[in-house]
């Protein structure tokens, strides 16, 4: 029972070893996503990661 490990594309289902390469597959293959990863709920922008999102939301929407 082995799990695969690493990064699923959350569009065809594939794992990549390594973050670029799902990047590139998900850019070379799907070249127009279906579905945002990460959506800010207060301005409705889309981003790649939380990470980003929530880098995003520090600096953009930082008000209380
Ligand atoms: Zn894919
Ligand atoms: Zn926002």
């Amino acid at each position: 029972m082995m799990a695969p490990e690493g990064f699923q594309c959350e569009a065809c289902g594939r794992f990549f070893v390594r973050p670029e390469d799902l990047r590139g597959h998900d850019t070379a293959i799907h070249a127009t996503p279906r579905t945002p990863l990460c959506l800010c709920s207060s301005c409705g922008g889309s981003f790649d990661s939380l990470f980003q999102l929530e880098d995003h939301r520090a600096a953009v929407h930082s008000g209380r």
